[in-house]
């Protein structure tokens, strides 16, 4: 997957029917403004600041969603079972504090 670019000149014909351009393209032959990597999504208008990218963020995260819900759902889950691992842990933690504070004032 290559990288495309779009035309940075907002009234110009290609930056409004998002044309894409090939890498090699400098400049757009309509208009002869520079061109700027862009989103290679159809729908979408990002101009990337990396002269590599091929989706910008937000697409990306789009298409790895579709692409490995179900990964993404075990993902989340396990993160969730890791918050909620820490989380207890660091309650035992004060439980165990408290604990030892109480025992202090207890009478021997
Ligand atoms: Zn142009
Ligand atoms: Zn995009």
């Amino acid at each position: 997957m290559k990288s495309v670019r779009g035309c940075t000149n907002q009234e110009c014909d290609s930056y409004k029917e998002n044309v894409h351009y090939k890498k090699d393209f400098d400049y757009c032959p309509k208009c002869g403004s520079q061109l700027m990597a862009v989103c290679r999504s159809r729908s979408c208008h990002t101009f990337l600041d990396n002269p590599d990218g091929i989706y910008c963020a937000r697409c990306l995260a789009k298409r790895k969603d579709s692409a490995d819900h179900a990964k993404k759902n075990i993902t989340a889950i396990g993160g969730g079972l890791l918050v909620a691992g820490s989380f207890v842990a660091k309650n035992s933690k004060t439980i165990i504090s408290v604990a030892a504070k109480a025992i202090k004032f207890l009478p021997k």
